[in-house]
């Protein structure tokens, strides 16, 4: 079995948060390991739940289409989401759960080693733009080592937001051209530690 394959495996018996109680299925993920772009939602919805696979609701079908703007199928791209197993209702992720979920998702991008990685929506952003506001940084793409991180608006908030509809479509077009120029994207300073900060005066 693949590295990739026993993980799902790890993750289908997972009872390391509250989160396994309420499941139908675990949703690990999908997509080819040798994937450049990973993306990165919030959770599983009810029909994903149902089905095991990311992505398959209102959400993805508009995420399909998003693609297709890009000239990219679906089955090009890894898709997975901040926490494996469906929120009761649809509610936020907690900030508990997603700490427990976290070593698998850390997994994910380790086998699979994307050149970018779009987070979808403010929970997966804030793994890589701790404190941002999604309003404010959408759509501005941030590399740290060989990785590019690019986040964007939820697709299920903007089909709902006829404002960030045309933002989240704005900022997916963006994406042939940051693949092209992965290497010429300038990498950012890391951030001082506050006391290193202070002894610079
Ligand atoms: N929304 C998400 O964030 N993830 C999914 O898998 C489906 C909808
Ligand atoms: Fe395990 Fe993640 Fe599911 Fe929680 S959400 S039970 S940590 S797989």
């Amino acid at each position: 079995m693949s590295e990739l394959a026993d993980l799902y495996q790890d993750i289908r018996v997972c009872q390391k948060c509250i989160l396994s109680q309420g499941r139908t299925n675990t949703v690990p993920g999908e997509g080819p390991e040798s994937a450049d772009i990973m993306f990165i939602g919030e959770g599983p919805g009810f029909h994903e739940d149902r089905q095991g696979r990311p992505f398959v609701g209102a959400a993805g079908n508009y995420l399909n289409e998003l693609l297709e703007k890009i000239g990219f199928e679906r089955e090009q791209v890894y898709i997975t989401n901040v926490v494996k197993c469906r929120p009761p209702g649809n509610r936020d992720p907690q900030p508990e759960e997603i700490e427990a979920c976290r070593p698998y998702l850390d997994k994910q991008i380790d086998l699979i080693r994307p050149r970018l990685i779009v987070t979808l929506g403010r929970f997966s952003m804030q793994r890589y733009f701790p404190g941002a506001s999604i309003s404010r940084i959408h759509g501005r793409p941030k590399r740290v080592g060989n990785v590019i991180y690019y986040p964007m608006f939820h697709p299920a908030a903007a089909l709902h937001q006829p404002r960030w509809r045309s933002l989240v479509e704005e900022d997916i077009l963006k994406i042939p051209d940051l693949l092209a120029k992965l290497d010429e994207i300038e990498e950012e300073e890391p951030a001082l530690p506050e006391a290193e900060q202070l002894s610079l005066f």
